[in-house]
């Protein structure tokens, strides 16, 4: 008789990030199996408390962290400038971005009370900030934010309810130099990311109608979702300059560059700390 692990078991050592070999393994009964269950588990939470050691002597930061930082200053030094608008977002700006109560995403947003939510994304406020920006600066203007974004999202191992999203914006440069430009920006946070693999592919997105997505190039993961103006949406903020703007999810970046499979744990979390499994 060839069993294998029980699902509890299994859901076990994916928590203590078992390898696929181990994962895999066969038993001839369920005795054998138990008994080998104990030994690895023993195995694979003493490697765990290691890292969480080394993260306490090394790093002392979780690696969301220090991408933001990483992201942070190589989008500084060139020539971006970092924003921080809130994470609470009015309705009025939400429709300014089409999405009404009859758009796709309307059923993904965290409602505080009837007219505020949890900002599903970046742009609305990116936007409001640039109305000024490109009034008071010379072009392009170069902005950017990271922070969290929320969405109803049935639970999956690439979603998550709250999410980290860095947005760049380069508005007001030569419209003809928008598809170039767009490659060299993810070409700057892909490679701070740490991530060599991706491709860009043309999509339709419901928001933006058509985006340039920037996919993992071995499983076609969605990285981030890239934008060009002058679009339809920049009418109802007075915008009329060529721009180019992209959205990556850092967990996502993350699980690309990690080689994991799990979402949850590079994110935001209270069961692991950068990455590691915390009931150990
Ligand atoms: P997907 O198709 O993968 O659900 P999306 O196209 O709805 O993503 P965008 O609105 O383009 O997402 O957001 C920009 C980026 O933010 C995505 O490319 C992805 O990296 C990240 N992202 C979006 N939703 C989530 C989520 N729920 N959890 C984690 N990351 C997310
Ligand atoms: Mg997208």
């Amino acid at each position: 008789m060839n069993i294998s692990w029980t699902e509890i078991q299994q859901t076990r050592l994916k928590e203590l990030a078992a390898d696929d070999a181990d994962l895999q393994s066969q038993f001839d009964g369920a005795a054998a199996r138990d008994k080998a269950f104990q030994q690895l588990e023993k195995k694979l939470v003493k490697v765990e408390r290691q890292k969480l050691q080394q993260l306490r002597d090394v790093h002392r930061r979780p690696r969301l962290c220090r991408l933001e930082s990483r992201l942070t200053d190589i989008l500084i030094q060139n020539d971006f400038v970092q924003v921080t608008t809130p994470t609470i977002l009015s309705k009025g700006l939400l429709n300014k971005m089409s999405i009404d109560d009859t758009h796709p995403l309307t059923s993904q947003i965290f409602w505080l009370d009837k007219d505020k939510c949890l900002r599903p994304m970046l742009a609305p406020h990116l936007y409001f900030v640039l109305q000024d920006l490109l009034r008071i600066w010379e072009k392009p203007v170069r902005i950017f934010e990271i922070g969290s974004c929320f969405r109803k999202e049935s639970h999956g191992a690439r979603h998550s309810n709250e999410f980290t999203m860095l947005n760049l914006v380069e508005m007001g440069l030569a419209e003809e130099t928008r598809q170039r430009r767009l490659e060299e920006l993810a070409a700057l946070v892909t490679q701070a990311a740490g991530v060599d693999d991706y491709i860009i592919q043309s999509e339709s997105s419901a928001v933006y109608g058509e985006t340039n997505d920037i996919l993992d190039g071995r499983n076609r993961q969605e990285l981030g979702s890239a934008a060009m103006g002058p679009h339809v949406l920049d009418r109802a903020w007075q915008i009329t300059d060529a721009w180019v703007g992209i959205g990556f999810g850092l967990e996502r970046l993350l699980m690309v560059a990690e080689g994991s499979q799990s979402l949850g744990k590079m994110g935001k979390s209270l069961a692991y700390l950068d990455g590691i499994r915390l009931n150990i």
